[in-house]
């Protein structure tokens, strides 16, 4: 019987030490502000605690051990990630933040030894930092409008067009972007390929950064907005195969979708954690509003969204250990992002409520979860393409039946039952027209 919803006690004792870790040092240093995320705060703040972690042996959970990580696989680290993701800091110090973590993952499946040695240590190691270019300002849900061209020049590529929303542009040492190579390729997911382009090469520019939620400096922010004009990289800057975009970035977004629901659950148990609080402490005239039926009722409302979200995750983690591939699993994983931004934005949304005017105040965490819960909605895609990405793949199960009436109609089955019991049915008659005889007899 292989079903179990218990973790084994060695694994146990990582997440308890885990669990302390957060609490006592990173949660408290995320209270740090700016002070923690410059060149000498990182140095100060952040390098230590990274260090506790590899000496824990937690560092870059995601990847497996050729790659310097635990090779734990998905289950534990969705387990891991439950507790990371109460707090924005905690994958950086674990050493796996994204969009990091996905670059990395696909430099190390489709990169040349050389583009390993120049960009995937020093990212496994945290010494650089990296951005995916590819969504951009014309469209991002889908990737067959993008325009970003890349023509071959002699053994060079010129790349020219506009991306958006490339996240950590700022800080990044590389960028990994998608481009047209192909135009005419007959098969459409054959037309573009991904290129690992030097940050600091003539003709890239962030036009503006651009940030996440309402308030702050416009040109703030880390997403960026990037122009590439007359760009020349190698022809070996290709990563993978000319034309294989497509089938990479599966690769990449596959994993990124399931660690951001992983990390989400922690988020949702954290905002229930403290609607929860607040219900215990706030009276009314009524008692706590813990006594109160329609706060219970978001209360009960929100834990079983939550249990339910989590167990979802939890699985489609355990599929992907079993099957070791994101394709086979794309259904599961569609289903998650889907629910992910709508679970999330539910608690965060009832936990602020509770909290009244101070749960909107920028006092509290909730309005900035509220935000994120939206962004779990669009980035790596919207929510819209992933229902049809899900429906796509349960429909594969379904063939249509032809006949005026469905094959279930309850008239066709009763005539199918009948047939298939017909020696039964005529037994039964039998048994019954002798008891009926049997009857008159007694009578007679
Ligand atoms: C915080 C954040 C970080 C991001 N980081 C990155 C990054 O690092 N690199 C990167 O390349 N991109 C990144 N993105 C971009 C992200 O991938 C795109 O925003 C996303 O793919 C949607 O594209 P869009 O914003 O252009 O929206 P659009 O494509 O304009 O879509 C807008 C809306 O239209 C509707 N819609 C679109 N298509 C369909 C459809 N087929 N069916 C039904 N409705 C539809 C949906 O409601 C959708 O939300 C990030 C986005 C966010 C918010």
């Amino acid at each position: 019987m292989a079903w179990d919803f218990e973790t084994d006690p060695e694994f146990q004792k990582k997440l308890d030490w885990i669990e302390d870790f957060m609490r006592e040092e990173v949660e408290p240093l995320s209270h740090l502000g700016l002070a923690v995320h410059g060149p000498l705060g990182r140095e100060k703040f952040i390098k230590p605690l990274q260090q506790k972690v590899k000496d824990e042996g937690l560092w870059a959970c995601h990847l497996g051990p050729e790659l310097g990580g635990q090779g734990f696989g998905q289950l534990k680290l969705g387990l891991m990630n439950e507790k990371l993701g109460r707090n924005g800091l905690a994958p950086t110090i674990f050493g796996c933040q994204a969009p990091d973590t996905g670059n990395a993952e696909i430099i190390a499946h489709y990169g040349t030894d050389k583009q390993k040695e120049q960009y995937l240590w020093p990212l496994l190691n945290g010494e650089i930092r990296s951005a995916f270019s590819m969504s951009e300002p014309t469209g991002g849900s889908d990737p067959l409008t993008f325009k970003t061209r890349a023509v071959l020049d002699g053994n060079e590529w010129v790349i020219n067009g506009e991306k958006w929303y490339s996240t950590n542009a700022r800080y990044a040492k590389v960028l990994v972007v998608y481009a047209i190579t192909d135009p005419d390729a007959k098969d459409p997911y054959r037309r573009t390929s991904i290129f690992l382009v030097p940050t600091d090469t003539p003709g890239v520019r962030i036009i503006r950064n651009v940030a996440v939620g309402g308030g702050g400096e416009i040109g703030g922010g880390n997403e960026g907005y990037m122009e590439y004009k007359d760009v020349r990289v190698p022809y070996d800057a290709l990563l993978g195969e000319r034309g294989a975009a497509f089938v990479i970035a599966q690769v990449r977004l596959g994993g990124g979708r399931v660690h951001h629901a992983m990390r989400t659950v922690g988020s949702c148990k954290h905002a229930l954690d403290l609607m929860c609080q607040r219900a215990a402490s706030r009276n009314t005239r009524d008692g706590k509003l813990a006594d109160l039926q329609l706060v219970q009722a978001d209360i009960a409302d929100s834990w079983i969204a939550l249990e339910s979200f989590r167990l979802l995750v939890l699985r489609t983690a355990w599929l992907i250990d079993k099957h070791k591939d994101y394709n086979l699993v794309r259904k599961d994983i569609a289903a998650i992002k889907v629910l992910m931004p709508k679970v999330y934005n539910d608690i965060a949304t009832k936990a602020a409520h509770l909290h009244g005017a101070l749960g909107v105040s920028n006092e509290m965490p909730f309005m900035h979860m509220v935000t994120s819960s939206l962004v779990m909605g669009i980035a790596d895609g919207p929510t819209e393409v992933h229902k049809v990405t899900l429906a796509k793949q349960v429909m594969k199960d379904y063939t249509p039946d032809n006949d005026l009436f469905p094959k279930y109609h309850i008239p066709r089955l009763r005539e199918e039952a009948q047939e298939k019991y017909a020696d039964e049915l005529a037994d039964l008659k039998k048994g019954y027209d002798a008891l009926r005889g049997a009857r008159e007899t007694e009578k007679a």
